[in-house]
């Protein structure tokens, strides 16, 4: 009998954590903090005792950011990409150097855990009694989706996953046996590639010959990436400059070339491009029509909210939103109300606003596709997912399937 834990990412996005438990072997899929404004969110707490591994699905902090609380006492084992090891490395440093609220760990427990990790590939391992094996996700460079082998059932989490190809990444193709149980991302449907390109294109093009700056503020881990492969790919001829954690993050992530879908684009784009060294640059870069690539995603720090102080008051500029954005985030008020500013001194911008739904997530109805190839009877948990969202797809995939799905509140436990 083995018992799985919804530890977070029920019926929300972000903080993710599951836990999978045997009569001997304990494992957990994923610990990640979700940042709101207000303060940041960890999944439900566990013992670092008697866990024979920690899986971290990818480096974006919503699924690894929290994991170095269990280095306080004990190390126990933790496995992910290489990749993904570098990265989490950075984002979790900025985490612990740029927030404003309380984070139970600090530099010390993070290099502990980098130290603590084992390099995974595509293949099986062993963790206690359990044989885990991980395919590529194609959600950014290093993801993976965990097929759990436990006391001969297999329980499969797919992480973040995307089954369309994008400028950056091949898309994933898992192949599984029989199945007991599935956790699956609970994304929204998504603007196809194509038109959100066009867009992102277009849209960069019209302000930069208004003799506009167009501020794209992105992840600094894949999203900045891919968006300087898709301006290469579309033959871009204006100004690019790169600032933020999105700097590190596109060196780490071009040099592993194995990981990407046709490396030379991202070299390509990188060499074109203008690499912000300090303050004088980023003047420059503000006085010349061109685009600036910089993390935080949200507005919600880093140097993408410098240039926006600037950008906010300036009507030939622009804002190009590139992702998600998670309500109260001040790129969603910034969406939804086109006001920037502290919280209480918010203001109209003057500056075009602009969101492109790009993902890389596949998409409810790549999901459904997922599940409906699934084999065996397996128990389905959509998570990950705005509320409405994953009970929607659990409804949707009782309806076309006859499995048994779920949208799970945090703390429910499921028996396979
Ligand atoms: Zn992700």
């Amino acid at each position: 009998m083995v018992n799985v834990t919804v530890f977070g990412a029920g019926k929300e996005v972000g903080r993710s954590g599951f836990e999978v438990k045997g009569a001997n072997t304990k494992l957990l899929l994923d610990y990640g903090v979700l940042v709101k404004e207000e303060r940041p969110s960890f999944p439900l707490s566990t013992s670092p005792k008697g866990l024979n591994g920690i899986i971290i699905s990818h480096a974006h902090l919503d699924h690894s950011g929290i994991a170095p609380l269990f280095y306080t006492s004990e190390s126990p084992p933790i496995y992910m990409a290489n990749i993904t090891k570098q990265l989490t490395d950075i984002l979790i440093r900025d985490l612990l150097h740029l927030s404003s609220y309380y984070i139970p760990f600090e530099a010390l427990e993070l290099k502990t855990m980098i130290e603590s990790s084992t390099d995974i590939r595509e293949g099986t391992y062993k963790m206690g009694q359990a044989q885990v094996t991980f395919q590529s996700s194609g959600h950014i460079p290093g993801s993976v989706n965990s097929l759990v082998d436990l006391e001969g059932k297999n329980i499969w989490y797919s992480g973040d996953i995307n089954t369309i190809d994008t400028a950056l990444l091949k898309r994933a193709d898992p192949k599984l046996p029989e199945l007991d149980m599935a956790i699956i991302e609970s994304t929204v449907e998504h603007t196809p590639r194509e038109e959100c390109e066009k867009k992102l294109v277009e849209t960069a093009n019209e302000v930069v010959e208004g003799r506009g700056v167009a501020l794209i503020p992105a992840f600094s881990v894949g999203r900045s990436q891919e968006i300087l492969c898709i301006l290469q790919k579309n033959r871009f001829k204006y100004d690019i400059t790169i600032d933020g954690m999105s700097r590190t993050a596109t060196k780490m992530i071009a040099g592993r070339p194995e990981e990407l879908r046709d490396p030379k684009l991202i070299r390509d784009a990188m060499a074109r491009s203008n690499w912000i060294q300090g303050q004088r640059d980023r003047n420059r870069a503000l006085s010349k029509p061109g685009v600036i690539i910089s993390s935080s995603g949200m507005l919600s720090g880093g140097a993408s909210t410098r240039y926006m102080e600037k950008i906010k008051n300036r009507s030939n500029d622009a804002v190009i939103l590139v992702s998600y954005q998670v309500p109260g985030t001040p790129g969603r008020i910034l969406m939804d109300e086109g006001k920037y500013g502290p919280p209480g001194e918010l203001k109209k911008a003057k500056c075009r606003v602009e969101w492109v739904d790009f993902s890389s997530h596949c998409g409810k109805s790549g999901l459904m596709q997922i599940v409906k190839g699934l084999k065996g009877n397996p128990k389905v948990l959509c998570v990950h997912g705005e509320a409405a969202s994953c009970t929607d797809f659990a409804s949707r995939i009782k309806e076309e399937t006859g499995l048994d799905a779920y949208a799970p509140s945090i703390g429910e436990t499921f028996t396979v």
